[in-house]
């Protein structure tokens, strides 16, 4: 057995993990690198050679969840190579790309996008995926900021690996995770665990469940009328929130566009069967544009009665609230900024975005309610010890692997966090600490290197057939 994290150890972003047995490999995840606060992506594996290199000889990928930094290089993928995400996941990336294609100049890639999304495959939670030989893999449902995310069980070669992919227990779904791991994975041993370790970095951080969020929420919009949220729109749990928040003011319409209600009817078809939380009913969507007059009735009621509206820092919502903020009382109107609170800190010149920025800054006051989609120091140690895994622990997902041992784990677990490369029993483990950039040059150029060999073999050969 071989695993290899060819990203993932120094980085939060752009994982990419592979599980190998003597014969057959896979992949888990294919991400691409978290583009920089102006929107520019530096990932020299985003393009197609590098990923043929890459994936050249793979049986499957799996996708844990639909964030760019897990599935974002899905589309250089040869259609040869399986990909497999969650049913929901599925639907809703498709969704996103949907929206995305009208991005003017995207035309081309949105289409290929769109292609390679339709031919995934899917996967049912907690069923056992025995496509490829040798290989065990289950998926289970874990709380996350992306709706429909799993962690993965993958059995080979008579090894159990845990992938945790991105989680959290501080989510309305989170408290399914430990009764998950005690009833299903823990039932044999766990040989190795590969597990997220992004707060890591800000270990004394306390997290706000998603219930505290709910309360703050109810408090805020008992005191404005005008609320506007700035969310991640295919945040599940965080969209559940804001719903069911609202829901404790009658007469009051809840209101975005078109893209927006459309990820909400996925939720409230696929979760919202399962519980009401996520059952996104009564939601009101303005059409563009803003002035059309099938808005007016629309328009005329959120004047009238208040309102909670989703939006998002475009160049349309932009014109939407240049129409919409004259018409309200600035007293009585606010924006719940609820994402990384980084993104719009202006002293933070690494992380700020400009566009959000001067989004926010747009509305007469703003409170900022977010928790993190990520596992807290205390959920990742109860995962720890609970999984108690035989041979070796792998943090990912991280700028700060190396923290790992300052969690409260038993020592005996201290002693089995591997960062570097190593080989323990029959577990070959290969952690690349090569930055990303390089990384991604060394492949394209060894594949450039192969063509042109190729070439002047083909060359020769001609020459060779020419003489003769
Ligand atoms: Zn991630
Ligand atoms: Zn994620």
């Amino acid at each position: 057995m071989k695993i290899t994290i060819h990203r993932g150890i120094n980085q939060i972003g752009g994982c990419i993990t592979e599980i190998a047995t003597a014969n057959k490999r896979i992949l888990i995840d294919l991400g691409q690198n978290l583009p920089d606060n102006k929107g520019i992506v530096e990932d020299n594996l985003a393009n197609s050679p590098a990923i043929e290199m890459l994936t050249n000889g793979i049986e499957a990928i799996f996708y844990t969840h639909y964030h760019g930094d897990h599935i974002g290089l899905f589309h250089y993928v040869p259609d040869a190579i399986p990909q497999y995400i969650g049913a929901t996941a599925k639907q809703v990336a498709i969704c996103k790309h949907k929206q995305l294609s009208r991005i003017h100049g995207r035309e081309e890639l949105s289409e290929r996008e769109l292609s390679k999304l339709e031919k995934m495959r899917t996967f049912v939670p907690a069923q056992q995926i025995t496509d490829i030989e040798g290989f065990t893999i289950t998926p289970f449902f874990v709380s996350h900021s992306a709706c429909d995310s799993f962690m993965f069980l993958i059995e080979a070669e008579g090894k159990r690996i845990l992938h945790t992919g991105d989680f959290r227990d501080h989510g309305y779904l989170g408290k399914g995770l430990l009764p998950t791991i005690e009833k299903y994975i823990i039932k044999e041993k766990v040989d190795i665990l590969i597990s997220e370790g992004t707060m890591l970095s800000r270990l004394d951080e306390r997290v706000q469940h998603e219930k505290e969020l709910r309360k703050k929420v109810i408090e805020v919009m008992k005191r404005y009328k005008n609320v506007f949220v700035m969310c991640s729109s295919t945040d599940l749990e965080r969209l559940a929130t804001f719903h069911s928040a609202h829901n404790h003011f009658e007469k009051r319409p809840f209101v975005c566009d078109i893209f927006q209600q459309d990820v909400l009817n996925i939720f409230t078809e696929t979760a919202g069967t399962k519980t009401d939380l996520f059952n996104f009913d009564k939601v009101y969507s303005l059409q563009y544009p803003i002035h059309s007059p099938n808005n007016t009735k629309l328009i005329d009621w959120m004047k009238d009665r208040g309102f909670c509206m989703l939006v998002r820092a475009t160049k349309k919502f932009n014109q939407w609230l240049d129409a919409l903020l004259p018409q309200l009382d600035s007293q009585e109107t606010v924006l719940i900024y609820s994402m990384w609170p980084e993104y719009v800190n202006p002293d933070n010149a690494k992380h700020v975005k400009d566009d959000y920025l001067k989004f926010v800054e747009r509305f007469p006051a703003i409170e900022k309610i977010h928790t993190s989609g990520h596992a807290s120091a205390e959920a990742l140690t109860d995962v720890c010890n609970l999984v108690n895994p035989t041979t070796a622990i792998i943090p990912i997902h991280s700028e700060h692997a190396n923290h790992f041992g300052k969690l409260n784990i038993t020592e005996a677990l201290k002693l089995k966090i591997v960062t570097e490369s190593t080989v323990i029993q029959d577990i070959e483990i290969k952690i690349n600490t090569i930055k990303y950039k390089d990384e991604g040059k060394e492949l394209a150029e060894e594949y450039e290197k192969k063509r042109k060999d190729n070439f002047k073999r083909r060359m020769n050969f001609f020459a060779i057939l020419k003489k003769v």
